[in-house]
């Protein structure tokens, strides 16, 4: 459904060039749970912005990104309006603190009704309580503000979001940072079972390659911008080629271990 060919991004801010994303090639089947791999500065959020036509404006795009067939980066601003949210969808980075603070938890939802699905009144009040349940948040979690909920319920909530308008893939970017070990379980759990009751397809970001060999059926590791190597979680965690991959799996044991002892 997604195809990205020989992808690059270079920043262009305040005078430096950053070459952020250096050639990627990668396949995004129908239906796939894959995750991104890399550590900070990698260049992850860059490629999951270039997916959405999010980057700044003055950045150097190269390369293509076909979905279902048409080129993103050559999509007029209405076709990108179209695109994101009922086709591709993002749970940005740290989305549990971009909630805003005086607005109760459902009118974040029905308003991203209101403008991107044309929903109104209680259609669209309905639809954000139906949301809600559907990410295992209970009726009463609408009526709340953000400071109100838990950091999972939080994550939770901007799933919710994600899916107002049931797009086709989503992106999932270091949704279980800054939650402990038991929660950001339970947040895959629920990830899982989104991609089969919805029928999504979903990439997910982070640093933390074995919290992702336990959700995804594919691994793609990310180093400065380039891929290091690809392959099942089986593959990847018991015969890791690329020493960076190694690192990764030695950082994130030790890290681990060094929290539980
Ligand atoms: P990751 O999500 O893997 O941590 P990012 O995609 O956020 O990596 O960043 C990749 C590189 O691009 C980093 O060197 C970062 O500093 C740089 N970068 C990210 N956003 C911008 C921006 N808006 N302007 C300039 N440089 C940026
Ligand atoms: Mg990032």
């Amino acid at each position: 459904m997604l195809d990205i060919r020989d992808l690059t991004v270079r920043y262009n801010s305040m005078g430096r060039v950053t070459a952020a994303v250096n050639g990627i090639s990668l396949s995004i089947e129908k239906g796939s749970f894959t995750g991104i791999v890399g550590e900070s500065g990698s260049g992850k959020s860059t490629l999951m912005a270039a997916l959405l036509g999010l980057l700044p404006q003055r950045t150097e795009i190269t390369g293509e990104i076909l979905y279902k067939g048409t080129d993103i980066l050559r999509m007029s601003d209405s076709e990108m309006r179209d695109l994101r949210w009922k086709e591709i969808s993002l749970v940005p980075q740290g989305a549990q603190n971009s909630f805003t603070p005086v607005m109760k938890i459902k009118r974040h939802i029905e308003e991203v009704l209101n403008v991107h699905s044309g929903k109104f009144g209680e259609d669209a009040e309905k639809e954000a309580a139906r949301l809600l349940e559907d990410v295992g948040l209970d009726a009463g979690i609408k009526e709340r503000y953000p400071h109100e909920l838990s950091g999972g319920q939080k994550q939770r909530a901007a799933i919710a979001l994600a899916l107002a308008c049931s797009p086709a893939l989503l992106l999932a970017d270091e949704p279980t940072t800054a939650l402990d070990v038991i929660i950001q379980a339970e947040i895959l759990e629920l990830l899982s079972g989104l991609r089969k009751s919805k029928d999504l397809s979903i990439i997910l970001v982070t640093h933390d390659l074995p919290l992702a060999a336990m959700v995804c059926d594919r691994l793609v590791v990310m180093k400065d911008g380039r891929m290091a190597e690809s392959g099942t979680p089986h593959q990847l965690v018991n015969d890791p080629q690329h020493p960076h991959t190694k690192d990764l799996i030695r950082e994130m044991f030790w890290q681990r271990n060094k929290k539980d002892g």
